[in-house]
């Protein structure tokens, strides 16, 4: 287990403590013993594999974890990373822990999450503590993204929204609904690839390789993008950090006033209401 730097951080191989967990959590959960499940998971998180005893795990841990440490000092090493760990709630710790199962993504959610009682395994609301599942594999960017996620819930600000989103071109349309919170995250990933000239992402589910043109082209095209752009940075201090300091080529926050002004141009008297204010008539 390792503290990362003066940050809330804190890189913690459980893995085989997870797995010694699992069955008993499933058994809990499925007798409706919720609130035990919850605290087997909570210290499941906590345990660190080094406490099961003779140090067998030593070598794996100590890989996993310089791994991710080494991560996170890149991370620490961009102007748009170092940003982020700074703000996130020095009243919480963020716990990074190996990923199960799937290790081709990675997921973040509250420590202490909500109990929905009512058989759902959904274990995304709550606030406070956050716990990051990824594999060492991943790279420095998707724990950038994840870290977005767990900076919104330790402030109590993780409140996904529904947005509506389409590809224009090229190809024949697509469509689909989006959590906000995916954009938001998403966007920041750019920034921070940008930061460093590195290749860009479409959208967090269109996720081919994009130009900043090709990205603004899409907000263009998406009457949702735009809403949310607007929703984050009147509420969402990262976005309005983002806008006000950060230099880098892409940055649709610093760039809304100037998107919003193209959006309006064949027809200036609309407007483009926040995420969540609009009237539901969206061209
Ligand atoms: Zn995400």
């Amino acid at each position: 287990m390792r503290k990362f730097a003066g940050y809330p951080i804190v890189v913690n191989y459980n893995l085989h403590t997870q797995e010694l967990n699992e069955d008993e959590e499933e058994r809990l959960h499925k007798a409706g013993r919720y609130e035990e499940e919850r605290q087997l998971v909570i210290k499941s998180v906590t345990t660190s594999d080094a406490d099961l005893g003779n140090n067998r795990f030593r070598q794996e841990m100590d890989k996993y974890e310089a791994t991710i440490c080494q991560c996170l000092r890149k991370i620490e090493g961009n102007p748009v990373g170092r940003m982020l760990l700074g703000l996130i709630n020095k009243q919480t710790t963020v716990w990074i822990i190996p990923k199960m199962e799937r290790p081709d993504f990675a997921i973040t959610g509250p420590l202490k999450y909500e109990i929905q009682g009512d058989g759902s395994y959904a274990r995304g609301e709550g606030r406070g503590d956050t716990v990051i599942e990824i594999a060492p594999e991943m790279s420095d960017d998707v724990l950038f993204h994840e870290l977005v996620h767990a900076y919104r819930y330790s402030y109590n600000k993780f409140h996904p929204l529904s947005i509506f989103l389409q590809t224009v071109s090229p190809g024949p349309q697509q469509t689909q609904n989006q959590r906000s919170e995916e954009f938001l995250a998403h966007h920041m990933q750019n920034i921070y690839l940008s930061q460093a000239n590195r290749t860009m992402a479409l959208d967090y589910k269109w996720s081919s390789d994009a130009t900043k043109k090709e990205i603004y082209d899409f907000l263009l095209d998406n009457f949702f993008a735009l809403e949310a752009l607007k929703y984050f940075l009147r509420h969402e201090y990262l976005a309005m950090l983002a806008a006000h300091s950060l230099s880098t080529d892409y940055n649709p926050f610093r760039d809304y006033k100037m998107l919003e002004a193209e959006y309006l141009k064949d027809d200036p008297t609309t407007t483009v209401p926040e995420l969540g204010m609009g009237v539901g008539e969206h061209p």
